[in-house]
């Protein structure tokens, strides 16, 4: 359900020293102009970084020479035109409130409040749990909102341990051992809820709250929103977004893409990455069920960059005409994928993203605490290192009773003390980890005619199984010797020496099992045949998918979401290339005329949108099959039922 829609977050972290700080600044001005750029919401700073407020405040330092309000008045300016505000707030970080209390600071292991590179940011963080911290961070917050906001942005609430006199004492008297790290991160991580709990009281549950940095599931009692952070040029990179928007969907009703308009990352002021870049991102958002925020850097004296106003208002108004159909549609999954991480999931699960999104399957990712039923997904995806707690195992038991589907890879299946399969479901046999370092697999029938009959690296080895040659999808072979140091030599090339009688890959039923970490593999190599044997195994599962594509190559995207009156197929053929060390988007790419989009089932029309052109449709092997026009970029169809 769309209810930010079109965000710009401001960055806007001053150090001293800027003699004509907010010079131009005219919120009315201002304001107007985010209002021409179809801006309908914004994260606007009341607090930066460095600490220093941008509103007159009793409790902390207003910047030194600020005129006026800047933060009260553009939000009185922005209600006027019906844009919406959050207070933007770092929490983490207070450079100036550091410096004059070094007893509010962390403290790490090696005893420092200072460490790593100084001419950044995070040299230097906070304490929640320091008395005086605390108390003037609860005040700032209640001041900030005594203000008619919208909502709350909280900034920079990574866990870090802290050893201060409070939280050494605080330890101390709880017994806690303070040479065990994994503890000391516990009682960090406990007071990071604690503070955003106090966050969520003062806020109100009425106000939109998202509190970046802390794990979406643990704090999804208070969060109103998730934004995802994910500049895909400044270290995130584009394989972060499609993980975390398939997990945050499932968790909030409202989720931002958290782009920015940086060429390399926050705080580039001299850096743009231009309107083909941005709208490949919107596009990503939209495709994912979520909403659109572009990060900016407001200079301090001069304001506004005009220009970067001018192109977001282009964007945005082209994708405003497509609300009328996205508003009120959903992301409509058909395999769900299953985690135990609460938060900033592992590169397993940009490999999940990345071998599903290329495939074209629709896939959220679940918590295994998620409470809704799961047999909405014919299959489940249970990704290379998911242990099966008895918990999970009744849950998974009842799953596979009403009939889905399970696919799990490298370690996930396993007890969790690694002494066999959880369920009785899986009736291969196992034999234990992996011995090798160097393992391959051949394929029992070639995905492709034109695919290599040859031995394939794992690269990322998990367990060894065994099953009956019948159910057998891939074979396992043991190299001559494993990767390593003998005493005498170096052992860097391992080649393939035998089957050993175990599979690699095999299907029981209603179970399928990869032996190695095949989601992680993908990640780290891009090997298409890992890709394939994923594929085999969902083509048995699910022989006829939602989506139905021709056409589009494996960089394209393709999505449905939708409601009870239709669904919209959303294909996107731009994506990044990686120029040096990162990805870039400089132009859309073409889609030449004839290609074509399906779904399973019986509509009655299809439509390209916005304009609504009628698209020529067949109806083959029980999907209803669209037949686009050339497009630049981005087409979005919607099939009608
Ligand atoms: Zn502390």
């Amino acid at each position: 359900m769309s209810t930010i829609k079109r965000a710009i977050h401001f960055d806007f972290h001053t150090m001293p020293g800027i003699h004509d700080f907010n010079r131009d600044w005219d919120p009315e001005k201002y304001a107007q102009r985010l209002a021409d750029a179809n801006v309908t919401f914004i994260n606007m700073f009341a607090q930066c970084n460095l600490g220093f407020a941008y509103y007159p405040t009793k409790v902390g330092i207003p910047y030194p020479g600020m005129k006026g309000d800047m933060f009260g008045d553009l939000l009185n300016e922005c209600h006027k035109r019906s844009i919406r505000v959050a207070a933007y707030i770092n929490v983490g970080l207070n450079h100036e409130h550091a410096r004059l209390h070094p007893e509010w600071c962390q403290v790490n292991k090696e005893g420092q409040i200072l460490f790593g590179d100084r001419s950044k940011n995070f040299f230097r963080t906070m304490c929640y749990n320091a008395s005086g911290y605390r108390k003037y961070l609860l005040d700032t917050i209640r001041e900030i909102c005594a203000y008619p906001i919208d909502g709350l942005f909280t900034d920079c609430m990574g866990l870090r341990p802290c050893y201060c006199t409070k939280c050494t004492d605080d330890m101390l008297a709880r017994g806690i051992d303070l040479n065990d790290e994994k503890a000391v991160t516990a009682f960090a991580y406990e007071k990071i809820l604690e503070i955003s709990k106090d966050f969520y009281e003062i806020n109100g549950p009425d106000r939109y709250l998202h509190l970046n940095g802390v794990p979406y599931w643990d704090c999804r009692q208070w969060e109103k929103h998730i934004e995802v952070e994910c500049l895909p040029s400044g270290g995130w990179g584009y394989d972060t977004f499609a993980k975390q928007a398939a997990y945050a969907r499932n968790i909030q009703d409202t989720v931002l893409y958290m782009t920015g308009r940086f060429q390399a990352s926050w705080g580039d002021f001299g850096g743009y990455k231009g309107i083909p870049s941005i709208e490949n991102d919107c596009y990503d958002a939209i495709l994912s069920g979520c909403e659109l925020s572009v990060g900016d850097h407001m200079h301090p004296a001069e304001i506004e960059e005009r220009d970067i106003y001018r192109d977001i208002g282009l964007i945005y108004g082209r994708l405003m005409k497509y609300e009328p159909w996205t508003d009120t549609a959903r992301y409509l999954p058909e395999i769900g994928v299953l985690t135990d991480n609460p938060g900033y999931l592992p590169l397993t699960y940009a490999g999940v993203a990345r071998v599903l999104g290329e495939l074209k399957y629709n896939f959220d990712i679940l918590n295994i605490e998620d409470q809704t039923d799961w047999t909405r997904f014919p299959v489940l995806i249970l990704p290379d290192d998911l242990r099966i707690s008895e918990a999970l195992a009744e849950k998974l038991g009842a799953y596979l009773k009403a009939g889905g589907k399970i696919l799990s890879t490298g370690f996930s299946g396993l007890k969790p003390d690694d002494s066999g399969w959880a369920l009785p479901a899986w009736t291969f046999g196992f034999d234990g980890a992996d011995p090798s370092n160097a393992s391959y697999f051949t394929f029992r029938t070639l995905p492709a005619p034109e695919t290599a009959d040859m031995r394939w690296s794992m690269y990322k080895e998990g367990i060894r199984m065994t099953a009956p040659d019948a159910q057998t999808l891939a074979y396992y072979w043991k190299p001559y010797f494993n990767h390593g140091w003998d005493g005498k030599h170096g052992y860097y090339y391992a080649p393939p020496e035998k089957k050993t009688g175990h599979a690699a890959a095999a299907i029981a039923g209603n179970v399928a099992h990869i032996c190695f970490r095949v989601f992680e593999a993908y990640y780290n190599h891009s090997m298409k045949t890992h890709k394939q044997l994923v594929e085999q195994v969902l083509k048995a599962f699910l022989p006829k998918k939602r989506l139905y594509t021709e056409s589009f190559g494996s960089t394209a995207r393709v999505t449905a979401t939708g409601n009870d009156a239709y669904t919209l197929v959303h294909a996107k053929v731009t994506f990044p290339e990686i120029r040096g060390t990162h990805g870039v988007v400089e132009e859309h790419v073409v889609q030449p005329e004839g290609s074509q989009v399906g779904l399973l089932g019986e509509y009655k029309a299809a439509y390209l949108l916005p304009d609504e052109t009628p698209l020529p449709i067949a109806h083959e092997d029980g999907y209803t099959i669209a037949t686009l026009p050339r497009f630049t970029g981005f087409a979005m169809v919607r099939f009608d039922r």
